[in-house]
């Protein structure tokens, strides 16, 4: 077994996920292929391993938030197709067509300008503004849109090949939600028709996302581009999955201490905790720094052996302290902080409803000094430390 610093570390279970892919494709409907979403490193999970692993599973298409991911990506020796979702500034064009890296156009303006500045073809989806007002060509008809579309085309060394929007409340089934979701698909739907009616013919048509290829899967949707259920989550911690999906990433971290604090006694910075009786307390070497949130403070609960350990006192940038009273624990022991043991499961869903955000920023945010332990089927493949 390959050493690694165990002070805490995250476990990146590969089997896991190409059970999650499997999963994924059951709820797609016709010719509907995954992009899997592998932007800000795969969302913490190491953006090379995830884009091996899925085109190990025959995944074709992957997207990535900006143009160093993108060249991550060919330097791991993807060879699918590639595109950027967000903005690329046209300064980037010779880069774009070296790689054959696919562009979003995210306006006409970036389009205009990406085709000054591009010597030779840069591969392009134009982005359509449906609603979740961001990034895209926003039109208040589907015919201006297509019209905006066609002088887009127009330009030189822009290979349009496809268009796309996101769908922004696809996560919710209430009333209004549904109709805003239908509303964004029926535009672009449109959009396609009319340019089709023009005889342009263009390669994808891409709306779905996560909560979009579970809840309205549609095989007008050439693509679905996943991102967080390939890693085992929630797009909604609140509504529940058709498919049983496992977290890809389990987070773990050492006990450095175990000592009895006297009722009345202290834990840690500004004296948020008293113990109310005698407590026995255990330090765990991973703190915010690590990307475990100081919001998470007197709310959290670990795992030590199977048993549910509360976290007490203010997290701090290193360490953080849990009540270990009733369990044994000893210095040297790991803690679960985000994963399964027997029947106890902290997920990264559940400590994001702790403090109001969502999976995806827990999962995000474990920082650099976390090392990725990739493990496949049990047994250890990679480490990558920083
Ligand atoms: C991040 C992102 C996705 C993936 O979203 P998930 O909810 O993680 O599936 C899809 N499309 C776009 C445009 C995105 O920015």
């Amino acid at each position: 077994m390959q050493k690694f610093l165990k002070r805490a570390y995250a476990e990146i279970h590969l089997d896991r996920a190409r059970r999650n892919v499997e999963k994924i494709r059951s709820l797609l409907k016709g010719d509907t292929e995954i992009m899997a979403v592998v932007k800000a490193n795969a969302y913490g999970h190491d953006d090379k391993t995830m884009a091996r692993l899925f085109e190990s599973v025959g995944i074709r298409y992957f997207a990535v938030s900006n143009i160093h991911e993108a060249v991550r990506l060919r330097e791991a020796g993807i060879k699918g197709e590639i595109l950027i979702l967000g903005y690329t500034s046209p300064e980037y064009a010779a880069e774009l067509s070296r790689e054959n890296i696919i562009n979003a156009i995210v306006s006409e303006e970036h389009a205009r300008n990406l085709s000054l500045a591009a010597q030779s073809p840069v591969r392009c989806h134009i982005k359509i503004d449906t609603g979740m007002g961001r990034i895209g060509i926003r039109e208040d008809t589907p015919e201006k849109c297509a019209e905006a579309i066609e002088e887009i085309i127009s330009l030189k060394n822009l290979k349009v090949e496809g268009i796309f929007t996101h769908l922004s409340v696809a996560d919710s089934l209430d009333k209004g939600d549904v109709e805003y979701t239908l509303h964004q698909r029926d535009f672009i739907l449109k959009v396609w028709e009319i340019l089709k009616g023009k005889g342009i013919n263009l390669t994808h048509l891409h709306f779905l996302n996560s909560a979009g290829g579970t809840y309205y899967s549609d095989e007008r949707s050439t693509l679905a581009r996943f991102g967080i259920m390939l890693y085992g989550l929630c797009p909604n911690y609140c509504l529940p999955l058709p498919v049983k999906l496992e977290p890809v990433m389990d987070l773990k971290a050492e006990i450095a201490y175990v000592e009895t604090l006297k009722k009345g006694s202290f834990v840690s910075y500004g004296r948020t905790f008293e113990a109310d009786r005698d407590i026995k307390a255990a330090t765990i070497t991973i703190g915010y720094a690590d990307g475990y949130s100081r919001l998470l403070s007197s709310k959290a609960e670990v795992l030590v052996h199977g048993k549910r350990a509360k976290v007490i006192g203010r997290v701090c940038m290193d360490q953080m302290m849990v009540d270990v009273t009733g369990i044994d624990a000893k210095a040297g022991d790991i803690a679960t902080i985000i994963g399964k043991e027997g029947n106890e499961e902290i997920t990264a869903d559940y400590l994001a409803s702790l403090y109001g955000t969502i999976g995806y920023e827990v999962v995000c945010g474990i920082s650099k000094r976390i090392p990725r332990v990739v493990i496949d089927n049990g047994e250890i493949v990679d480490v990558l430390e920083y």
